[in-house]
């Protein structure tokens, strides 16, 4: 499993528009994208703009409460923008345990289909 190394990652890229991505929601603090790699008929990947440290979950800090909240409150937005507030998943993966590959905090969130529980 990758490490969090604390080094730049490619959603510094996305952030800045050198690599491309389909947005779906974005604001001064947050952006929220499609995933490449969808494992949902919905998969957006929220995300701060500014990682100030906060490579995974597990490092945030009580200067990230109100990011974090933003991050959560955004999710619900590409939830109602993306049609699937009926059911909708919020996943962070903290970690290698939790199978984190890229080290800048993200949400999933993922729908448009039956969810199963648990995730395994
Ligand atoms: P993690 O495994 O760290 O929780 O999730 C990282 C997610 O980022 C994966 O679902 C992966 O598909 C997605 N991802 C990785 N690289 C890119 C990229 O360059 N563009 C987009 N849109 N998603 C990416």
């Amino acid at each position: 499993a990758n490490a969090d190394s604390g080094a730049p990652t490619i959603f510094d890229k996305i952030i800045a528009k050198e690599i491309p991505s389909t947005i779906v929601y974005e604001d001064e603090k947050v952006l929220a994208f499609r995933d490449v790699n969808p494992q949902a008929p919905v998969h957006v990947l929220v995300i701060p703009k500014l990682r100030d440290g906060l490579t995974q979950l597990g490092k945030a800090e009580v200067r990230h409460e109100q990011i974090l909240g933003q991050l959560l409150y955004a999710a619900r937005l590409v939830a109602e923008k993306e049609g699937i507030l009926d059911g909708f998943r919020v996943v962070i993966n903290s970690g290698p345990d939790a199978c984190q590959s890229v080290y800048h905090l993200h949400l999933h969130v993922l729908g448009g289909r039956q969810m199963k529980w648990p995730p395994g």
